[in-house]
């Protein structure tokens, strides 16, 4: 059976490790993103060039509609949806004396509702099958709280208790949720830090050496595998020790 694997936010960092760690000949790897057309076009590239079939699909996960079309299109293609992982995701830091309203509003509704958009449009078909597999990125700063992240940390806890309620609600149908918690991960996302913020951090993490997305990818490739099929509704920490 060859699996048909959906990755939001799959253009670029994380989302294009996981693409790749799910590449194998034959799979379906459905991916969107959102602005950045020519780093979804890469990704594409990299699925191909391993064997597996890429869909591209410029979506806002925050859109619920445009979020039904692309689930529609999935399911029409392929009959079936192997594996979920809400990975889209957007930051907008700052104190929270000084955060816009719209900065939360953002930054709640693609990591947040993005995942609830996208897991209510996938457990339909997932049910059918009695089998799935939903993986989410929340956050070390989800569980631990992040000054200047009030918006951004909050969503993140917001997706575990998502996790935690799917896991419960589904569990009786074949499917898991999960979620992945990572720490300090050299995307594009953390380039944008100050480099005094990234050196402090750097100087808390045990392991000494900031994650890589494939780091994160490896963890999810587990989740989705037989072997974790009696995990769910837990937060599987990838962080080198920075939050133990
Ligand atoms: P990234 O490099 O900034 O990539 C973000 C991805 O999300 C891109 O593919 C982007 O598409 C997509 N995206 C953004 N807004 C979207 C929207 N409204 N609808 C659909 N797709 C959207 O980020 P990353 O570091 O790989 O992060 C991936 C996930 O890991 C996020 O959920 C993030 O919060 C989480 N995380 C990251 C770290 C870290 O240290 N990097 C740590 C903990 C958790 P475009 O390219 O088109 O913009």
């Amino acid at each position: 059976m060859k699996r048909t694997i959906v990755v939001t936010g799959g253009s670029r960092g994380i989302g294009r490790a996981l693409c790749k760690a799910f590449a194998a000949p034959g799979v379906h790897i459905f991916f969107n993103f959102h602005s950045l057309e020519q780093a979804g076009k890469e990704t594409a590239e990299y699925i191909s060039a391993a064997g597996a079939i890429p869909g591209r699909f410029r979506v806002n996960v925050a859109d619920s509609e445009e979020v039904a079309d692309f689930f529609k299109t999935i399911i029409d293609t392929t009959g079936r949806i192997d594996v979920l992982i809400n990975n889209a995701g957007i930051s907008r830091d700052n104190l929270l004396a000084r955060m816009k309203e719209s900065d939360w509003d953002d930054v709640v509704a693609v990591n947040l509702k993005g995942a609830f958009n996208c897991t209510k449009a996938a457990i339909r078909t997932m049910m059918k099958q009695k089998y799935g597999r939903i993986i989410n990125i929340t956050s070390i700063s989800g569980v631990s709280g992040n000054a200047g992240q009030a918006n951004y940390s909050a969503a993140k806890a917001g997706i575990i208790g998502l996790t935690k309620s799917t896991a419960r609600e589904l569990a009786s149908r074949g499917i898991t949720a999960n979620a992945i918690a990572p720490g300090f991960i050299e995307t594009d996302m953390t380039a944008e830090l100050p480099k005094a913020t990234k050196d402090a951090i750097m100087a808390q993490i045990p392991a000494g050496r900031p994650g890589a997305p494939e780091d994160v990818a490896g963890v999810a490739v587990f989740l989705a595998s037989e072997a974790a099929a009696y995990i769910t509704g837990q937060v599987i920490h990838v962080n080198g020790g920075l939050y133990i």
